[in-house]
């Protein structure tokens, strides 16, 4: 165990980039895998990353605690689909020790829900209390074109085992044009009926995904201006960092949150990096910008290098993103998958 593990109060300083927004949100991409193909995440032909390439479970395990010990407190594992990773829960288990101790003051996880009917016991006995899963239709059959051969009822089936466990589940939809976009209205009401918030996802242009997003995008703006036809929204204060809006609902009483990181700038309060399966760190959703993180984790048993290599990462983390999506831009501004970076 490292000295910033026995006494994270020794560990090099807490994280802070040049706009002077301070790192405390992590989320790890443990595997670009997955067992659906959204359409507008992933080709249907993805090429899969040599298993060779990705960070061990130890090495993510060690990896996380490093940025815990440099004042990250929130840890969302993603992917992928971080529950096809063979014995993930494993790394879930050994991150928990972090809970404990008050380090880390939530682990969490999105998931597509496939899988969660297997693993949402054991999740909330590793102190996960809150989920993320992702569901953009209650239609078996429009399930299945976007997810391109998913099972509906297998992700009801694990949002019902995760509420039966006692974890808080908010759901994920991508706002889909001619897809779900009609559909949003029942949606919101089937997630606030069963008490869950749903938070609407404009189409980010990340990664080819052999068609245009031309075809997919709604913007949230839109939608909202509809919604607002049916409900009653009061905006909630915004005081995660994050890039989600929320308002409260008054006929059903339940949160809807947007993010719309085309339409909207909400870099300013970033307070996240990401590292994929392979130890890459990106500080931007939006960007390029890339740092190796599994060199140094590999070159020595102490995190010295590591840190120090974290430490420049985080003083390049770009002042804020560039998506463009229109008819001269259809292609991704960023060249990587949402499934690598992890969403
Ligand atoms: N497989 C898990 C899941 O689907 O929840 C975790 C990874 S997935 C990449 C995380 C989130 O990113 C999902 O809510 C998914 O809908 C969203 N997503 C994927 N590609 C996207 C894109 N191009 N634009 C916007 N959201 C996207
Ligand atoms: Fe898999 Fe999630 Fe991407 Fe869908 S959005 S293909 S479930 S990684």
């Amino acid at each position: 165990m490292s000295v910033s593990e026995l006494n994270p109060a020794l560990a090099s300083s807490a994280m802070t980039d040049p706009f002077g927004r301070r790192i405390s949100y992590l989320r790890v991409s443990v595997t670009d895998r997955c067992d659906l193909r959204c359409f507008y995440c992933m080709s249907e032909d993805m090429t899969f990353l040599p298993k060779a390439d990705l960070l061990t479970l130890e090495e993510l395990d060690r990896l996380c605690s490093a940025f815990i010990a440099k004042g990250v407190t929130k840890l969302r594992l993603t992917g992928g689909e971080p529950l096809v990773r063979r014995n993930v829960m494993g790394l879930v288990r050994s991150l928990s020790r972090h809970l404990k101790t008050g380090a880390l003051k939530e682990l969490t996880l999105t998931t597509n829900g496939s899988l969660l009917a297997k693993y949402a016991d054991e999740l909330a006995d590793c102190g996960v209390k809150r989920i993320n899963v992702s569901m953009d239709t209650l239609d078996p059959a429009k399930f299945r074109t976007i997810t391109r051969w998913g099972d509906l009822n297998k992700v009801l089936a694990g949002i019902d085992a995760a509420q039966a466990a006692g974890l808080a589940v908010k759901i994920n939809a991508v706002a889909l044009k001619n897809m779900n976009e009609e559909e949003i209205p029942s949606l919101i009401e089937w997630a606030h009926g069963r008490d869950m918030a749903l938070t609407l996802i404009e189409v980010m242009p990340m990664g080819d995904i052999g068609e245009g997003r031309i075809d997919q995008y709604v913007p949230l703006s839109m939608l909202r201006t509809r919604l607002a036809n049916q409900f009653t929204m009061t905006d909630l204060p915004d005081d995660t960092g994050g890039p989600a809006r929320y308002v409260r609902v008054a006929e059903t009483g339940g949160k809807i949150g947007f993010i719309t990181p085309m339409t909207h700038n909400f870099c300013e309060s970033c307070n996240r990096v990401r590292i994929t399966c392979t130890g890459t760190i990106h500080t931007c959703l939006g960007h390029e910008d890339a740092s190796d993180l599994r060199k140094p984790l590999r070159a020595s048993e102490s995190n010295e290098l590591l840190n120090a290599t974290i430490d420049r990462a985080i003083g390049l983390k770009p002042k804020g993103h560039d998506f463009i999506i229109d008819r001269r831009h259809n292609r991704p501004s960023v060249s990587r998958h949402m499934s690598v970076t992890g969403g």
